[in-house]
């Protein structure tokens, strides 16, 4: 009961999508840790498709999976909407999603970009791309590769965020997978012994940590790039203009990518409900609005991404399926420990 009452507290924060002119037949509880201004448009959207009620508690993904962990079989939610692989792994583990056999989401949906068991399914990507400053850097001589970014020209020269961000957890979840582990272990050295400074900040702070030239090379997800590149301020502009971005391993087995993802959620009240938000999510609607709302990579074929992000160039991505990246995700935390990496 309790947290019912602390659910719905927390949901008269939010705005509730529902048919206007008409009694809500139906509801749809929904926990998620996305927040951009244009998902309103996509639970309105769905409201209006299917006269569902849409309720939403935002928050942080550790929030959300600390609430839902809590909640137990009492949780109203009925589906969880994280951002990364690694925090859908995160609440896999935990019990909290149970799997769903959908048609239309296994088509819609390549195999690597969803959970084997259809425990919980991607529907946008981000890649995580070199970023480096076009002073400092010519373009012929910035890293071509991830494990570039540990050889020892870029000693002072590196910026990166800390080792506890989930982008910088599944990147190694990735190394792990592709070199093994005592070779990941070695570039993370490296990479810290290039460090201009101890990691912070998020992906944004990196690229303006580059742009000024506090350091020359960094990593960050496409779409924090893509942001500043439209951003309405001059600033921010001017901070995009300044730098140059590499899809990393382009001759090789290709730039690793990430998800934003949902899954049904084990003790979901709604299910049908949950179920037809998931399918929405693929279709043609959603996925325009996903293109648009945070800069990602639509995934259903024939939705085009957002043309600023589409004018970084097409590229060649890493094809392991990213659920391989949760299930890497402690041993990821470990080996950055070893290299002394905070
Ligand atoms: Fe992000």
């Amino acid at each position: 009961m309790r947290s019912m009452v602390s659910f719905v507290l927390a949901c008269a924060g939010f705005a509730a999508a529902s048919v206007s002119g008409a009694a809500p037949v139906a509801e749809l509880n929904v926990y998620s840790a996305r927040h951009y201004p244009s998902d309103d448009a996509l639970y309105d959207g769905f409201g209006k498709a299917t006269g569902n009620q849409v309720n939403r508690v935002e928050a942080s993904g550790d929030q959300l999976l600390a609430r839902l962990r809590q909640e137990g079989r009492n949780s109203p939610a009925d589906v969880l909407v994280v951002v990364d692989a690694g925090n859908l792994w995160l609440a896999e583990r935990d019990g909290l999603f149970r799997p769903l056999r959908s048609a239309a989401l296994e088509k819609a949906i390549p195999a690597r970009l969803r959970h084997p068991d259809g425990l919980w399914f991607g529907f946008a990507t981000r890649a995580r791309v070199v970023v480096y400053n076009k002073d400092a850097v010519r373009a012929a001589d910035a890293p071509k590769r991830y494990e570039d970014l540990a050889e020892a020209r870029w000693k002072g020269k590196v910026c990166m965020r800390s080792s506890s961000s989930v982008y910088n957890l599944s990147l190694m979840a990735s190394l792990i997978h592709h070199l093994g582990e005592e070779k990941a272990e070695d570039w993370a050295r490296g990479l810290v012994a290039n460090f201009a400074r101890g990691p912070k900040g998020g992906d944004t702070d990196q690229i303006r940590a580059v742009a000024t030239g506090e350091c020359a090379v960094a990593l960050a997800n496409t779409y924090y790039a893509v942001r500043l590149m439209k951003s309405d301020k001059d600033a921010d502009r001017a901070v995009a203009a300044k730098i140059g971005i590499v899809f990393p391993n382009q001759d090789d087995r290709g730039t690793h990518i990430n998800i934003s993802g949902a899954g049904l959620l084990a003790h979901a009240p709604h299910p049908e409900n949950a179920v037809r938000f998931l399918e929405y999510l693929l279709g043609p609607e959603a996925q325009a609005l996903f293109a648009v709302a945070n800069n990602e990579y639509p995934v259903a074929p024939g939705v085009a991404a957002e043309p600023v992000l589409s004018s970084l160039g097409s590229f060649k991505t890493d094809d392991l399926g990213v659920h391989v990246l949760g299930a890497n995700q402690a041993r990821a935390q470990k080996v950055y420990d070893r290299a002394g990496f905070k």
